[in-house]
C-alpha cells in the first residue's frame, strides 16, 4: 500500500554533512522524496512536534537538541512508506540499530540519533501536515 511518512535529518546529522546520505538510503531503500526544506525550529514549534512526549523525563533535553540548529524535513512516499523508512532507520537507539542502517552509520546516541520517522498512519498525517501544506507534495503517482 502507497504510503507517506514524514522523515527528519535532525540537527546532529546535518552537522555532520549526512543529508546526501541519509537521503540516499530513503531513496535506495524504494521511497520517493516528495517534499523538503531545510528549517530551524524554535523551542515552541519542536514541544508541539514532540507533544506525545511532554511528560518523559527526556523531554526538555530532546527540545534543546532538537533547536539547536537546522534540520532537514521531507516528506517521502512509497509502498508502506511508514514502516519501511522506520526499517532504514534502524532502531531508536544507535548501539542496538542493525548494521546498514540510518542509525547505526549516522546516530551517536540514544538522544541524537541523526534521524526521525513517524510511527503510524495518524501520526505521519498529523506531522507531514505540521510542516508542509498539500500543493507542497509533488507526489509522482500510481
Ligand atoms: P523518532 O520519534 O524521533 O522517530 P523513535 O520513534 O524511534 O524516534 P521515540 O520513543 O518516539 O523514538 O523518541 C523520540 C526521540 O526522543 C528519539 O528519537 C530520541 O531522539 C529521543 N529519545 C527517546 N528515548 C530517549 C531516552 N531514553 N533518552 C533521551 N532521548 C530519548
Ligand atoms: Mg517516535
Amino acid at each position: 500500500m502507497k504510503e507517506r511518512t514524514l522523515s527528519i535529518v535532525k540537527p546532529d546529522a546535518v552537522a555532520a554533512n549526512s543529508i546526501g546520505g541519509m537521503l540516499g538510503i530513503f531513496e535506495n531503500g524504494g521511497l520517493q522524496v516528495i517534499a523538503s526544506r531545510m528549517i530551524r525550529m524554535d523551542r515552541e514549534k519542536a514541544e508541539g512536534f514532540y507533544a506525545v512526549h511532554k511528560e518523559r523525563p527526556f523531554f526538555g533535553s530532546l527540545v534543546d537538541f532538537m533547536t539547536e540548529g537546522p534540520v532537514l524535513v521531507s516528506v517521502l512516499e512509497g509502498d508502506n512508506a511508514i514502516a519501511r523508512h522506520r526499517e532504514l532507520l534502524g532502531a531508536t537507539n544507535p548501539e542496538e540499530a542493525d548494521e546498514g542502517t540510518v542509525r547505526k552509520l549516522y546516530g551517536t546516541n540514544i538522544e541524537r540519533n541523526a534521524g526521525h520517522g513517524s510511527d503510524a498512519p495518524e501520526t505521519s498525517a498529523f506531522e507531514i501536515g505540521y510542516f508542509f501544506s498539500n500543493d507542497e507534495l509533488h507526489s509522482r503517482g500510481s
